[in-house]
This record gives C-alpha cells, structure tokens and sequence, in this order.
C-alpha cells in the first residue's frame, strides 16, 4: 500500500486478494524454523497491509539484512541473514530506555536447511554458522588484506595455506584493528565470509 492509498483509503483489487492467503510463518516474532521463503512472505504480507515503516519498525518479524547474503556460485553453504528488532519504541530518544529488547539476528544456512542460534550480535551468529558448516574455521591460519586503490581487497595466501580450504564459499581468516572486526559475506578470495580477528599485538 502507496502512501497515497492510505490518504484515501482505498485498497487496490490485487492487494486485497493477495492478502485473502494468509502466509504460514507467523506475523510477529518466532523461535520457529520457518523457511526463508515462509519469512520473507509473511514480512512482506504485512509490509502490504500496514506499510514498509510499520513492518520494519514494529513487526518484530525476521527479514533478511541483504548485506549479510553469502552466496558464491558453487558453494556448499550458501548462506542468509535475518534480522529481528525487538527494541521498544523509546529506544532510539530515550537513554535511559531499560526495554530487554534488542536488535537480534541469525544465519540460515540454504544447503544445510540449518538456522544458526539466535544472537544479538551478527559476528556472533555468523560463527555459529561456521562451527555449523565450515568445522574446522578457527583453526585457518590468519592472512592479511590490503585495499586495493581500484576498490577491492588484496589477500596474502602464503604458499603452504591449507589447499582443502580453497575453495568456492571457504572462509579466510583475516588480521584487523579495532572497529573492523565485521565478519564480511562473500569477501575471502574464494567468495565466503571474510572473518575478521582483532589485531591484539599493538
Ligand atoms: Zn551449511
Ligand atoms: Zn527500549
């Protein structure tokens, strides 16, 4: 629904009956495992009835954070990130907010059908996911990266780096300072997750 169909009230033919069928993952927070087809359907069923502002802000509903989509051609673990806000609607101007409520997210994990746990950190959940489908992750040795001046990441692979570990969607680990330790989807040499580890030793 337009902004304008709100001003006057009037629903179009096509979105009434597309809301006739409810969809099956629930239109408020869940635990459940649902399909990320089942979410981003319910998500955008009642983005349709009550607008993109009120699903994203008060929904409660997992919807996928597109700058978490891991998904290299050829990877075993192709990988999604949902995210659900659960902070109240004081959060962002009042500080001394004390809602429980936070900003929670998980990773789903298309060729395994497997959700990481629940976290409130997406570093968190990516690891999760990792441990899930890349046993073994912590244990790459730790390379490290520079920016290219055209954009782009330059990694050093030394030459006895683990040959089973280069692959499409594999990992790598990378060396970083503080305030860039996101864990990057589709970022390592090979189209996975960029893992990003704090640099302690300055
Ligand atoms: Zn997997
Ligand atoms: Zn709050």
């Amino acid at each position: 629904m337009t902004a304008t169909d709100v001003l006057t009230g009037q629903l179009d033919l096509l979105t009434l009956l597309e809301l006739e069928s409810r969809p099956t993952a629930p239109l408020h927070f869940t635990v459940g495992h649902y399909h990320t087809d089942e979410l981003d359907e319910a998500y955008a069923y009642r983005a349709k009835s009550e607008g993109i502002l009120g699903v994203s802000n008060w929904s409660r509903q997992w919807n996928e954070w597109r700058t978490g989509r891991n998904v290299a051609a050829g990877s075993p673990h192709r990988t999604f990130t949902y995210g659900a806000d659960l902070r109240c609607h004081e959060h962002w101007r009042n500080p001394n907010c004390q809602c429980l409520g936070g900003l929670l997210c998980r990773v789903y994990c298309h060729d395994c059908d497997w959700w990481s746990g629940i976290h409130d950190s997406e570093n968190r959940a990516v690891e999760d996911m990792l441990s899930h489908c890349w046993p073994g992750w912590q244990e790459l040795p730790l390379v490290t990266a520079t920016m290219k001046a055209n954009g782009g990441y330059k990694y050093k692979i030394p030459e006895d780096y683990p040959a089973d570990w280069q692959y499409p969607g594999a990992p790598v680990r990378t060396l970083r300072e503080p305030m860039g330790s996101r864990h990057v989807p589709g970022r390592s040499p090979w189209g996975g997750y960029d893992i990003g580890v704090i640099n302690n030793t300055k």
